[in-house]
């Protein structure tokens, strides 16, 4: 089986602001990040679609410790939000200082950072393949 779309398309329209999922043809939902079927049916009857990026913060932390390659960014705020569209996304949210985050947060509208940040590969999550060339993490903002 194929990926209808594949991280590295994700992350290249990620970096240029985009947010793309897939619309399931079978039962109208849509699964964002990118996976092989669709994330409530299982279909693989998939289109590729935009998302708006916009949602609500659904629960959050923020990391002191980070993963290797990313110490310069620690400390930083990671949300999962619940995108208008339905799928939940995990990204980070850049415009509040991650020392003064609290659980106020958490229901937010928020929305996609203009251009989501280039990061250095996480090798150990995403694979070597994958890293090259900078792995695009969503970046929100309240909206
Ligand atoms: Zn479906």
């Amino acid at each position: 089986m194929d990926y209808k779309l594949t991280f590295k398309e994700f992350n290249k329209a990620l970096k240029r602001g985009k947010l793309l999922g897939l619309k399931c043809r079978d039962c109208g939902k849509f699964t964002c990040p990118p996976k092989m079927a669709c994330q409530e049916c299982g279909s693989t009857n998939l289109d590729i679609a935009e998302l708006n990026g916009s949602g609500k913060v659904v629960t959050f932390t923020v990391s002191y410790v980070p993963s290797e390659g990313r110490e310069a960014e620690a400390p930083y705020t990671i949300v999962m939000v619940e995108l208008d569209e339905g799928p939940w996304l995990m990204g980070n949210l850049t415009d509040i200082d991650p020392n003064k985050v609290t659980m106020d947060v958490i229901d937010r509208s928020v929305k996609l950072g203009l251009r989501s940040k280039v990061l250095p590969g996480d090798t150990y999550s995403i694979g070597g393949k994958e890293a090259e060339g900078g792995f695009a993490r969503p970046t929100f903002v309240f909206a």
